[in-house]
């Protein structure tokens, strides 16, 4: 009998949909939205994870003279590369995008043995609409990568998965939604450093912080290459969020404790509004919820952001292969170790960029979160007040709630141009949220209100 339970579990992955495609009214698709799916290209995608190979090894520490630049070879040349691949997308949509960089030093640390420049490149898609322009939303992938040493500065990484497939899904949605226009920002990001301790994206998350940036969502795409082991499901794509908000003060740990909100961070409302649009869209990638920051032993880019207070989750394939991550390029007793392009399903990386680029486009399209959303808390009773502010670009709004022990929202009621509403529901037994329409249907992230005594 065990034995036959061992062969199911391996035969069989578990994993949840949830009961979350119960939710009516559901958000409909966007004609011009789906449209741009079709062109996110795995012929495209693969060149460029092609390319980044070609560099033999991107790890931070690795050349980034002239001459090295010059022969293509090691991170600076992989930099440069990028750089002039958003700005030949941005030359394609008559300059759209802005391409920069955040270029800084970082001083000798546990794996940085002296200092080091590290470069994050980007392209800035602006909003259309002054007002929506401020808020951002932002996909990124680290095009850094290592062997088996993290100080070996010369020796062969491809880093094909780990993250060139990252990288190229932050490229192809540029180049994809590019050719779009939408009333909110949307940055592509590809950072450095992420193997030596996530260094350019705590100085990315920091910069963006310190200037006040409004960032409604991160995407962060790290082993996003669907490894061809046979446990793999290219059916799936997993998310991971935080629960408790790294950032949370005492204060907001507190009301977690005496109240829940526990799988209410922001950051699990992206993860909530991903495997939403994964369904409107019906993306051959379906988004897995994991309540998990990371997975265990592991942390990447998204943490930076979460750190300095955004809200940011993490696309991983479905069943990593320790084999070909963080190793050198060998083989033993027949078994072949090293993150080689031959592992990399092309395909599974186009569909984990069309989760990306619905996502980004849906926000990005649509109407600014309610502001200081709040649940009246003054007085014992069995309804439920919610008050907020008009979000811009907003038609209307929804109330959302589900029970407590439900992963994603069960129930939405339209209420109309209102920013105030009462509910025959008490507040102890469900989650309530709320979020923005704007006149196409598009929605906003859901809110989770705060207490007003
Ligand atoms: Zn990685």
């Amino acid at each position: 009998m065990l034995a036959i339970l061992t062969v199911l579990a391996a035969s069989v992955p578990y994993r949840t949909f949830a009961q979350a495609d119960a939710l009516e009214p559901k958000p409909p698709a966007d004609p011009q939205i789906a449209a741009a799916l079709t062109k996110i290209s795995a012929q495209r995608i693969q060149a460029n994870i092609e390319k980044l190979v070609s560099f033999q090894t991107r790890l931070t520490l690795s050349a980034q003279d002239p001459d090295s630049i010059k022969a293509g070879h090691g991170i600076g040349a992989a930099r440069e590369w990028i750089k002039s691949e958003f700005e030949s997308y941005s030359h394609a949509c008559g300059g759209c995008l802005e391409v920069k960089t955040d270029s800084f030093t970082e001083n000798p640390a546990d794996r940085i043995p002296k200092p080091t420049v590290i470069t994050n490149v980007y392209a800035v898609l602006k909003g259309t609409d002054p007002e929506n322009a401020k808020r951002i939303v932002l996909v990124t992938g680290h095009y850094d990568s290592r062997n088996s040493d993290t100080f070996d500065a010369t020796g062969i990484a491809p880093g094909a998965n780990d993250d060139a497939s990252g990288t190229s899904v932050s490229l192809e949605c540029a180049r994809v939604l590019s050719q779009m226009k939408f009333p909110g920002t949307i940055i592509f990001l590809t950072v450095a450093g992420e193997e030596q301790g996530l260094n350019g994206s705590t100085h990315f998350a920091k910069m963006a912080k310190e200037q006040g940036w409004n960032i409604e969502a991160v995407l962060n795409n790290d082993i996003v290459g669907g490894d061809r082991n046979p446990e793999q499901d290219p059916g799936v794509v997993r998310v991971f969020s935080e629960g408790v908000p790294l950032a949370a003060t005492a204060a907001e740990e507190r009301r977690i404790q005496n109240l829940g909100g526990e799988d209410d961070s922001a950051s699990r409302q992206v993860a909530r509004y991903v495997a939403e649009v994964g369904r409107t869209y019906q993306t051959a990638a379906k988004p897995l919820l994991i309540f998990r920051l990371d997975r265990y032993l592991r942390g990447g880019d998204h943490i930076s952001f979460n750190e300095q207070g955004f809200a940011a989750v993490r696309f991983t394939e479905y069943r990593e292969d320790y084999n070909h991550q963080h190793q050198n390029v060998r083989e033993e007793n027949g078994v072949q170790f090293g993150d080689l392009l031959k592992f990399v399903n092309f395909d599974y990386v186009a569909n984990v960029a069309r989760v990306n680029a619905a996502t980004l486009a849906s926000l990005a399209a649509g109407p600014a979160l309610p502001g200081r959303v709040r649940m009246q808390t003054k007085e014992l009773e069995n309804n439920t007040t919610l008050i907020w502010e008009a979000s811009a670009g907003a038609a209307s709004y929804e109330v959302l709630w589900r029970d407590t022990a439900s992963p994603e929202w069960e129930h939405a009621k339209p209420i109309g141009n209102v920013t105030r509403t009462t509910l025959p529901m008490s507040k102890d037994n469900v989650i309530f949220a709320v979020r923005a329409i704007d006149g196409t249907g598009h929605r906003s992230l859901a809110v989770v209100p705060q207490l007003e005594r």
